[in-house]
Formats: structure tokens, C-alpha cells, sequence
């Protein structure tokens, strides 16, 4: 057997596709190794949401070129969205790279794999407008260990938000089909795993490009519910106006889907919003935020922010910080509006905000989702909850374990034994800004 490293940058969706790629490897006689100076083929699986992560993918793989000097069989490929995006040009940039390979093309690793033995350098970058789906179902998918698996159910995305690689990176959105996820899922729930994500840019669009069939993420879900077990549902990403109150009512009506929504607004003025290229004001965002706190009891809603977008003013910026208190967002991921190729708004220039400023608003951004996540985790103290355990550690000179409530809030618990992958119940005795205190009933 030849060893294989790979290392993951970024979001699920490519620890999700790095799951996918290990798995169809192992077919191929290539194991896992955690150590890349053991590997016989390294790769990495890039991210291109910022500057900072591509910069981050080459100066990681410099190393691994000063490694193949020494060991001259070794094969680097390089993949992911700065491949998707860069396709040949990183040939030029790093000489010793092997292949190039972008999201679309997974499942051609063992035809590219033979070409690279074989001597030839490889790029394979072509957007692709299928799902993968025909090919994909004869590989297994490699987990990492874990209690959650997480399930793509869309690629790529619509949406053309002027800020965002990811319609160029990803492409057009794809369902994939249903009869495929439910195998994957029966097939994460024979393994064991306890948690299932359903996971897309845009999840709540799942079903909108199907030609010949009515289904939607509301009926997948209840599908999945219906499979027999005990297990929890989520789903992420949700775009706001694509939520409906039938998938409201289905988070209700299914026993197994989480209370949790994740719901990214980036900015909280209106303004802001229409040059992003969002559809919808800081109003009716707030309508669809209420309208699912009313519907589903203790329900968190966590978003995604960004600071220092091209033209954003001090008022409108105040406006985001506003917003994550009138709609009491539980949590919120953050960052500094950072210009990506192909986008609309990295033409914007002469509209930059200035770095210091952004790192400012950055910094303000983030005081204010920490006072509002310590505000949301005090709502729990005093409660019993569920809690999936995902982890056993000494933590501080003593044994805890840590897991998530339904509602994605982290708790963790004194405990001598490892309950991993249990379900457990907890009173929660207090609240830090990012954690939750219980101990075991
Ligand atoms: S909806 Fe999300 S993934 Fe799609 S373009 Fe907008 S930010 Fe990017």
C-alpha cells in the first residue's frame, strides 16, 4: 500500500470532498497517513474565500517541494478551489506540483493518479454542470472519526453575491440525487455515526433544478427522519428568503432535525446589502429571523458577517452591529471584506475601506458577537438538555467531556469515563461567552 496525506483547508464542503477523494484512494491502494513526511503522495485541498488562506496553500506546499529533491518519486497534487480557479497558472508558480485539480472532477483522482505515474503533469479544471452522482456511488467515503457526518446535497450556487469566489470556484448549482443521500446517510448510520449534516451553499434550494420530480429539502428531511434509530438532522447553509414556513413546519414536525439554523445576513443595512447582491433588506431578513424564532421553540440562529465592505460607511457598519442585537443572533462567523478575482466588487477599488479601518470594524464586529453569544448562552443556565457527546480530554487537570445540545450549543461536562457518541442528559450550571457548564443527570 502507498500512504497518502492530505491537508484540508477551509470549509465542510471540502472536508467533505477531502472524505470523498481518501475514500476512493483507498480503492486504488493508497492508506491514510497522518504524517506527510511518510506520504508517497501529498495533496492539498485548498480554500480561495480569502487572500490569506490561498497565500496560506502555497507557502505549505513550498515545503513539500524542497521534500521532493530528496524523494524524487513523490507526488503533490493540488486541489480545491484555488485549483478550480487557477487551473494551469499553478504550474507556473510551484514547478513541482503533479496534477491540478478543481471541485468538479473528484472522482477522475484515479485516472489522473496513472497519468501522474506515468510521467505527465495533469490539470483537470473544466467546470462541470452534472453532479458527480453516477460515478460517486461506486466509492465509499472515508470518514474522519467522528459522531457527525456530514452530506452534501448541493454543489455550488446561484447566488452571485458580488463579494463571493464560490460560484466561480463551485459552479452552477447541482442536487444531487435523493436516492444517493439516503444511502450515504443509511450508510453513516450503519457506521455509527450519530449526527447528520446535510450540507450545501445554499441548502434550502436543494430540489430547485430538479426537472422532472416536485422535491425539496422539506421532503428529503422528512425522509431522513423516517429512518429508523436515534439520531439528529441539521442542515447548513440556509439563504434567507429561500426559507419557508413548510420548512419551518417540517423542522417542527421531525423529531430528529435540530433546532438550528444558520442564516448568513453580512451586513445589517439595507444599502449594503443590495450592492452584495442579496436579496433581501435588513427588514426582511429580521421578518424571516422572527418568523422562525415564533415557529420553532429554543431555536438558535447563528450568521455570517463581513466588515469593511467596498463603500460601507461608519453608520452603515453601526447598522450590523445593531442588527446582531435587535435580532439577537446567538453567534455569528466573522470576516474582513477581502477582494477575490473574477468578483464584482473586487473591481469596486476606488470604494476600499482602508485595512486598519477594516481591521477596526473587524474587531468591533467581534466584541459584539461575543457579548451576544454569552448573552444567548446565559438563556440556558439553570436547563436540562440533551447532549451528544463528541469528545473525552483532561481539560485544566480534569476529565470533561464535550459535546453539542440540539440546539449547537457546546457543553462540557466532568466526567470520568468517555461517553463519545452517547447521548446524555445535562443541567447546565453556567455559561461562558463561547461554552455552556453542565454536569451529568
Ligand atoms: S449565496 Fe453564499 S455561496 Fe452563494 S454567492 Fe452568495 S455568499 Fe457565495
Amino acid at each position: 500500500m502507498k500512504k497518502v496525506y492530505i491537508e484540508t483547508m477551509g470549509c465542510q464542503m471540502n472536508k467533505s470532498d477531502t472524505e470523498r477523494m481518501l475514500g476512493i484512494l483507498s480503492h486504488f491502494d493508497y492508506v491514510e497517513t497522518k504524517e506527510p513526511k511518510d506520504a508517497d503522495l501529498l495533496m492539498i485541498n485548498t480554500c480561495s474565500i480569502r487572500q490569506l488562506s490561498e497565500d496560506k496553500a502555497y507557502s505549505a506546499i513550498g515545503v513539500w517541494g524542497k521534500w521532493k529533491q530528496n524523494k524524487p518519486d513523490l507526488k503533490i497534487g493540488f486541489c480545491g478551489c484555488v485549483a478550480q480557479q487557477k487551473a494551469e497558472n499553478i504550474f507556473k508558480r510551484a514547478h513541482y506540483v503533479d496534477f491540478v485539480l478543481g471541485t468538479h472532477h473528484i472522482y477522475k483522482l484515479p485516472e489522473i493518479i496513472k497519468r501522474v505515474e506515468n510521467g505527465e503533469k495533469v490539470c483537470e479544471c473544466e467546470e462541470s454542470h452534472k453532479t458527480e452522482d453516477e460515478i460517486a456511488k461506486n466509492y465509499e467515503i472515508t470518514r474522519v472519526k467522528s459522531v457527525n457526518a456530514w452530506i452534501p446535497i448541493t454543489e455550488g450556487c446561484n447566488n452571485f453575491c458580488t463579494y463571493c469566489i464560490v460560484p466561480y470556484t463551485r459552479g452552477r448549482e447541482r442536487s444531487r440525487s435523493s436516492e444517493i443521500i439516503l444511502k450515504e446517510v443509511k450508510d453513516a448510520l450503519a457506521q455509527g455515526y450519530k449526527e447528520i449534516t446535510l450540507l450545501g451553499q445554499n441548502v434550502d434550494s436543494y430540489g430547485k433544478d430538479f426537472k422532472d420530480r416536485n422535491y425539496r429539502l422539506a421532503d428529503l428531511l422528512r425522509e431522513i427522519n423516517a429512518l429508523d434509530g436515534y439520531f439528529r438532522i441539521r442542515f447548513v447553509t440556509s439563504y434567507p428568503t429561500d426559507i419557508t414556513d413548510e420548512l419551518i413546519q417540517t423542522v417542527i414536525d421531525c423529531d430528529k432535525v435540530c433546532e438550528y439554523f444558520h442564516i448568513p445576513m453580512q451586513s445589517g443595512s439595507s444599502e449594503v446589502l443590495k450592492a452584495m447582491n442579496r436579496r433581501y433588506t435588513k427588514d426582511t431578513y429580521g421578518e424571516i429571523v422572527k418568523n422562525v424564532r415564533s415557529m420553532v421553540k429554543d431555536v438558535t440562529i447563528t450568521s455570517d458577517f463581513i466588515a469593511g465592505f467596498p463603500g460601507e460607511t461608519e453608520e452603515q457598519f453601526v447598522e450590523t452591529l445593531n442588527a446582531i442585537d435587535e435580532f439577537e443572533l446567538d453567534y455569528s462567523n466573522t470576516a474582513a471584506y477581502s477582494p477575490r478575482e473574477k468578483t464584482v466588487a473586487a473591481k469596486w477599488v476606488d470604494k476600499f475601506i482602508d485595512e486598519d479601518e477594516k481591521v477596526k470594524r473587524l474587531k468591533r464586529l467581534n466584541d459584539k458577537v461575543k457579548e451576544n453569544c454569552l448573552k444567548s448562552n446565559k438563556k440556558f443556565v439553570g436547563r436540562t438538555m440533551e447532549v451528544l457527546v463528541e469528545n473525552f480530554e483532561n481539560h485544566k487537570g480534569k476529565n470533561v467531556i464535550t459535546g453539542r445540545t440540539r440546539n449547537n450549543k457546546i457543553v462540557h461536562i466532568p466526567c470520568d469515563t468517555d461517553r463519545t457518541g452517547e447521548f446524555v442528559k445535562a443541567k447546565i450550571t453556567g455559561a461562558k461567552t463561547w461554552y455552556l457548564n453542565g454536569e451529568l443527570l
